[in-house]
């Protein structure tokens, strides 16, 4: 790993987890962070309904608290969505941009992305931008141009030094089919290269597990971790984030 870029695990929790539930995830899995070195960042990317409680019981805590998606305008007539001025009141420091599930079924183009990317910043909020290849691209050899793409059109006038990238490829979520860590390396190595600024945090993303974890994180080029259903659990995100 490198010495100066910085290590960050974030738990996506998708539509689960009730507040009670989150509340009670966080007495499982607090305890268990004395562990884990002080140079590792720890993020909870919950649902809407739970960031504020997750914000109060976190404060003076290590763990940060990260929603899911963000408009975006200030304010406006956008039923359903959610603002950057609405996350920051209630202390939400990242935001997911760019999941694949958000680009698959709700209609999410490189250029929405970037937009909420832009607002993010612009709300002092750390997006996470993902991005990554299907199956069939990856069979066809698309894998480097469609990852480049989506980089260059999600990263348009935004400030290449406040940002997290994840790579997930989409044929990994969710499917116990990890992507081998040598060939995530090399994906993240490339990104890596079409950055401005070479520090910024690469996570890996797709079927991360307690098994999986230390093999990843012994890659030098990857930065971190975006966890989806290994993050649910108290002890096996907690297994993941005091990776060896
Ligand atoms: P998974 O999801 O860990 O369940 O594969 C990862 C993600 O979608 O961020």
């Amino acid at each position: 790993q490198s010495a100066v870029r910085r290590i960050i695990i974030a738990g996506n929790w998708k539509m689960y987890k009730t507040q009670a539930e989150a509340l009670e995830f966080l007495q499982a899995f607090l305890p268990q962070l004395s562990e884990t070195p002080e140079s590792r960042k720890v993020v909870l990317c919950a649902p809407f309904t739970t960031l504020s409680s997750l914000s109060k019981t976190l404060h003076g805590s290590r763990v940060r608290v990260g929603a899911q998606n963000i408009h975006w305008a200030k304010e406006g007539a956008f039923t359903g969505e959610i603002s950057g001025a609405m996350l920051t009141e209630i202390g939400v420091r990242y935001v997911v941009v760019g999941h694949s599930e958000r680009r698959q079924y709700f209609g999410e183009t490189d250029e929405t992305v970037n937009q909420r990317l832009l607002a993010a910043q612009s709300f002092g909020l750390l997006p996470i931008l993902c991005v990554g290849e299907s199956k069939q691209q990856r069979d066809a050899g698309e894998t480097e141009a469609v990852i480049s793409r989506q980089l260059e059109r999600g990263l348009v006038g935004a400030d290449q030094t406040n940002l997290v990238i994840a790579y997930e490829p989409i044929w990994a979520i969710g499917t116990g089919d990890t992507c081998a860590a040598e060939e995530a390396n090399r994906v993240i190595g490339l990104i890596r290269s079409q950055l401005k600024d070479t520090d910024v945090p690469i996570q890996y993303g797709g079927s991360v597990k307690p098994e999986n974890i230390d093999e990843i994180m012994a890659q030098p080029e990857i930065d971190g971790a975006l966890v989806g259903g290994a993050s649910l659990e108290a002890e096996s995100f907690a297994r993941i984030v005091n990776y060896q």
